[in-house]
């Protein structure tokens, strides 16, 4: 991020006054004095001021790291001094804290608590102090949407003008797909074009908004999907202004979005009814349960299954012998391979048993879980109701070939 402020290193005593941080000192005061401007517009510290620190601090090996100040104090304040439990799980954070770190980090945490590492207790905690460092530092550190990123950008313009004209003949014969690649061009061209200032830190986080929202506002509305689930396309920008002939076609977007909002949101609340009720009678048999059906599921392991743990804590049957899933390693000798999984969908006893349901469910205390499998039509609801701030239309082609292998 470009800010006004010049990065520095901190050394001597002033580092050694940092490197006695305990999170009981962080507090609103703590954070103001330090990161915030004043009336003059200056700060003594910025977040982007690096620090050497050793890790033993946190009770791990001795090493140094280089690091920023602002991940130091986020490290020191989610760790509580001197016991630093999060740190034993998660290690130090040195990267920026985006919503892709964060949701790592607390995937990690979750799965320690179902693990016994972490009592529920503490990663309430974690959840709070989390929360509470991200808001309250929002209301002096986070920039706002300034002028480069409200304002169309004369080289943005400039290149859709060129697009437009040099694919006059393409956007003819082939609208839909040729003006999705122009946004695609453009849009890339002005996330790089615009990469250093302050504001994109509001899209590169992943916290707030998505640069979509830019290409709507100040490159080209682009392809559209109209009431009648035909498409259609608008060359302009919002900050441009909508021309006259191009009134029906942003109405048309308007019943779209709110189309999506006021009636498909009802579509995914009757799945949820409807899969709420077929499961009710859903019931998990005791712990060590075991049926033994011998069907099984055979499904292959991708990298994708193993990066998502989607097996986590599920069994598979191996040799004539069961073998669980109980971390994530566990799985690493069967990637790229079929194997044999327990699945309620084979179970024979009345109740489904511990062996084909996995352990999840056991480690949750979810004995009867059908509230839980809503999961999937709330996506579907959710998606409607993001439908009323973006109606992007994406396009992809895809290959049949790929998926008939
Ligand atoms: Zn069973």
């Amino acid at each position: 991020m470009a800010t006004k402020d010049k990065i520095k290193v901190l050394e001597g005593k002033e580092r050694q006054e940092w490197l006695n941080l305990t999170d009981e000192f962080v507090h609103l005061d703590f954070l103001y004095d330090n990161f915030s401007f004043n009336e003059k517009d200056v700060r003594k510290y910025n977040p982007r001021d690096q620090i050497k620190i050793n890790l033993k601090k946190f009770n791990g090996e001795s090493k140094d790291v280089i690091t920023t100040l602002g991940r130091y104090v986020f490290n020191v304040f989610i760790n509580n001094f001197p016991e630093c439990k999060i740190f034993s799980i998660i290690g130090y954070i040195n990267e920026p804290l985006t919503n892709k770190v964060i949701e790592k980090i607390d995937q990690k945490l979750a799965s320690a608590v179902l693990d016994d590492e972490m009592t529920v207790t503490e990663l309430k905690t974690y959840i709070n102090k989390r929360d509470w460092l991200g808001y309250t530092l929002s209301n002096f550190i986070n920039p706002s949407l300034n002028i480069d990123l409200i304002e169309n950008n004369p080289e943005v313009i400039k290149l859709k003008k060129e697009l437009l004209k040099k694919y006059k003949k393409e956007i003819e014969t082939d609208p839909i797909n040729t003006i999705g690649k122009i946004e695609k061009q453009l849009t890339d061209f002005a996330k790089e074009h615009l990469k250093d200032s302050p504001s994109m830190d509001l899209y590169a986080s992943g916290c707030r908004g998505k640069f979509d929202d830019y290409r709507l506002t100040s490159i080209m509305r682009g392809v559209v999907q109209l009431p009648n689930g035909k498409y259609d396309y608008s060359t302009t920008s919002l900050s441009e202004g909508i021309k006259q002939d191009e009134l029906q076609l942003f109405n048309n977007i308007m019943v779209v979005g709110c189309a999506g909002r006021s009636q498909d949101t009802a579509k995914g609340g009757y799945q949820s009814k409807i899969i709420t009720s077929s499961f009710q009678t859903y019931e998990f048999d005791e712990k060590d349960t075991d049926c033994g059906t011998i069907h099984t599921l055979p499904i292959l392991v991708t990298q994708g299954i193993y990066d998502n743990e989607n097996l986590l804590y599920r069994y598979l049957v191996y040799k004539n012998k069961l073998v669980f899933i109980n971390k994530k390693e566990d799985l690493k000798p069967f990637i790229n391979r079929v194997v044999q999984l327990r699945s309620p969908m084979f179970c024979i006893s009345e109740k489904i048993c511990n062996k084909c349901a996995g352990d999840l469910y056991f480690k949750l205390e979810a004995d009867r879980p059908s509230l839980l499998f809503s999961l999937i039509s709330e996506k579907l609801k959710n998606i409607s109701m993001k439908g009323f701030h973006s109606t992007a239309v994406k396009n992809k082609q895809f290959d049949l070939n790929d998926y008939i292998k």
